[in-house]
């Protein structure tokens, strides 16, 4: 599935330089007893990036796979850089 990498790129840029939170580098296995990601050396798939934030005193995690994940954070972390004095919505 072609994404427009760019505009990923930028996204991810613009809207992580401006919230609290960390980004980590996240591998996972998919389980398969076949595939690369079972054998006992492999470092499973990936890196696939992941923002982790605080919320509510909750940690959360969002997967940024896909321009959605940005818009995900976007709506669920305020933006610290600008005063949001906003009505939102
Ligand atoms: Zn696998």
């Amino acid at each position: 599935m072609p994404q427009d990498l760019p505009a990923l790129e930028a996204a991810r840029s613009s809207v992580l330089r401006r919230r609290p939170g960390s980004i980590v580098a996240a591998f996972r296995r998919c389980g398969k007893p076949n595939c690369h990601c079972a054998l006992p050396d492999s470092l499973g798939h990936g890196p696939q990036l992941q923002f982790s934030y605080k919320k509510d005193n909750k940690t959360h995690t969002v997967n940024l796979a896909n321009p959605a994940a940005f818009q995900k954070v976007e709506q669920e972390i305020p933006n610290t850089e600008t005063s949001s004095n906003s009505a939102g919505n």
